[in-house]
């Protein structure tokens, strides 16, 4: 018997209205790992009314004293990180090094935002007129709408919740249909940690009803959605037409530029980690190379020698390089990608099939694969295929490679290899995604900067950390305090000030 797990509403652990259940199934193994709610409208509405409901009482709760209950969850993280990462593995594949450095990011943006509840800074700035002060705060919005994926099933969800709650919001929380196990342990920690009754609700289930339940919701004040950019572009037209805050953090199509003049061997190190960690399941994983005419061929031959090693397999095993993909939809979708590039004639250097040889068999298991001679047009070149599936695309220079790297309707994260300082100052002022790096990958974002994308990644948010995520849970209030004792006019009797 599966063990079944439940919604979080108003503190209590409770099924769906209907008693509706779904699967979380491992990707690695087929092995079912839990049931949970398929919750529907009423269940999201229960959550909205419980949230609304607890939002005057923590809205009021000094900053502060937020701040020691998430300071406590991000602790007990901490404690459990070993089984929660194991848990990772089970229910969404990764490798488990890299199911603990998921673990490990809500570790670290729980105590960023900790130390956020004793600053949370407005501003103070000078009157234009004697015996008035003039400031700024943050207000929370009110209850906020949480959508999430499945492929950072801790991390992404703590980039929110953590800013979310420090702010003084109430949450209503619907994770991806492929992790609502871990959503539940998740939460488990926040009732642990003290959160009372209401501010923090879970409802599992399928993106439709749930989330689109939690989209039209007329009090939900902000949905805050990481996913898809076809599933974020629908939710922003919707929020539009409800005159809703949304914030949007999308695909990406990121790119590692080669120079002639780079480190090859650590070109080739950041390429392999950026493209197959996570099966290049991240969006910011690495799925194109750009390279100069020079080292073009050598850096292919490599890539492809590299990948051709990886071992594909279950996680938990030490053995283990690349994991599952999530499920059988997105093997589909990666082989489908592959079909595209031979027809589109990129060369096929290595991979292109399903991994189905013993245990792979049971998972959902696609083997590294390379194109090389991809032309930036080429859709292998300009669409996020979520897999582990890399083009090549040879540049004439750095001009042209940072064009090609622009050139696509994402714009999340870049990278550039060069021993020279003066290009890499070049790449840093013309690359537009939001995240560069020099000399190392394109993956692997710290939570004290901000994190998001240019073009279709987002919609100019920036979630994930540094002081701007708490523009997306605030509303800025201008305070003007005028202590004069009589009527002062702003812009008006200013002159009279002018001796
Ligand atoms: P997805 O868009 O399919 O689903 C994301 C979430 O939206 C899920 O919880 C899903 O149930 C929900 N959803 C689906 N339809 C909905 C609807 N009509 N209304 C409301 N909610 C709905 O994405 P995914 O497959 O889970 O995740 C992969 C995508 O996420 C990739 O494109 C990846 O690049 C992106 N991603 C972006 C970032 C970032 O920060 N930019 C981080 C991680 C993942």
């Amino acid at each position: 018997m599966a063990q079944e797990y439940f919604n979080y509403i108003d503190g209590k652990w409770v099924a769906a209205a209907s008693g509706k259940t779904f699967a979380s199934h491992n990707p690695a193994t087929g092995e079912l790992v839990g049931r949970a709610p398929e919750s529907e409208a009423q269940d999201v509405a229960r959550a909205v009314e419980a949230a609304a409901r607890a939002f005057e009482k923590w809205r009021k709760t000094p900053a502060p004293r937020r701040a020691e209950i998430i300071h406590a969850a991000a602790d007990l993280v901490r404690t459990r990180k070993q089984a929660l990462g194991e848990l990772l593995t089970r229910e969404m594949g990764k490798v488990l090094s890299e199911a603990l450095g998921d673990v490990q990011e809500a570790v670290d943006m729980g105590m960023y935002m900790a130390g956020e509840g004793r600053r949370l800074n407005g501003l103070l700035v000078p009157s234009e007129l004697p015996n008035k002060w003039a400031m700024a705060v943050r207000d929370p919005l009110g209850v906020v709408g949480i959508i999430t994926p499945w492929n950072f099933p801790i991390a992404v969800p703590s980039w929110k919740i953590f800013p979310a709650l420090v702010t003084g919001n109430t949450l209503v929380w619907k994770p991806a249909e492929d992790t609502p196990v871990l959503a539940v342990e998740f939460v488990k920690i926040f009732e642990e940690a003290g959160l009372p009754p209401g501010v923090l609700n879970l409802v599992t289930g399928y993106g439709v009803p749930a989330g689109e339940a939690l989209v039209e919701h007329p009090q939900v004040k902000l949905i805050s959605f990481t996913g898809s950019n076809e599933i974020g572009k629908t939710i922003a037209i919707r929020c539009a037409q409800l005159g809703k805050r949304v914030s949007l953090e999308l695909g990406g199509k990121n790119a590692i530029i080669v120079l002639d003049d780079a480190d090859l061997d650590l070109a080739l190190d950041g390429i392999i980690w950026s493209a197959f960690g996570t099966s290049g399941q991240r969006c910011t994983a690495a799925s194109r190379v750009i390279v100069t005419p020079n080292v073009h061929t050598k850096l292919a031959e490599s890539i492809a020698d590299r990948a051709a090693k990886l071992r594909l397999g279950n996680g938990l095993l030490p053995t283990t390089d690349v994991g599952p993909l999530i499920n059988q939809d997105a093997v589909t979708k990666v082989h489908h990608y592959t079909d595209i590039g031979r027809g589109e004639g990129a060369a096929l250097l290595v991979g292109g099939e399903r991994g189905t040889e013993g245990d792979l068999a049971h998972g959902h298991f696609y083997k590294p694969t390379v194109f090389d001679r991809v032309l930036p047009t080429m859709r292998l070149a300009q669409e996020e295929i979520f897999g582990p599936s890399l083009a090549i695309i040879r540049a004439r220079d750095i001009d042209d490679a940072i064009r090609i790297n622009n050139s696509v309707n994402f714009g999340l994260s870049a990278s550039i290899y060069t021993s020279n300082v003066n290009k890499a100052f070049a790449a840093m002022r013309d690359v537009t995604t939001g995240i560069v790096y020099i000399n190392a990958g394109t993956i692997g974002s710290e939570v004290q900067l901000p994190f998001g994308g240019t073009r279709g990644t987002g919609n100019g948010h920036r979630e994930g950390g540094g002081p701007p995520v708490l523009d997306v849970f605030t509303e800025w209030k201008s305070i003007y305090v005028d202590y004069s004792g009589r009527l002062q006019r702003a812009q008006i009797d200013t002159d009279s000030l002018v001796q």
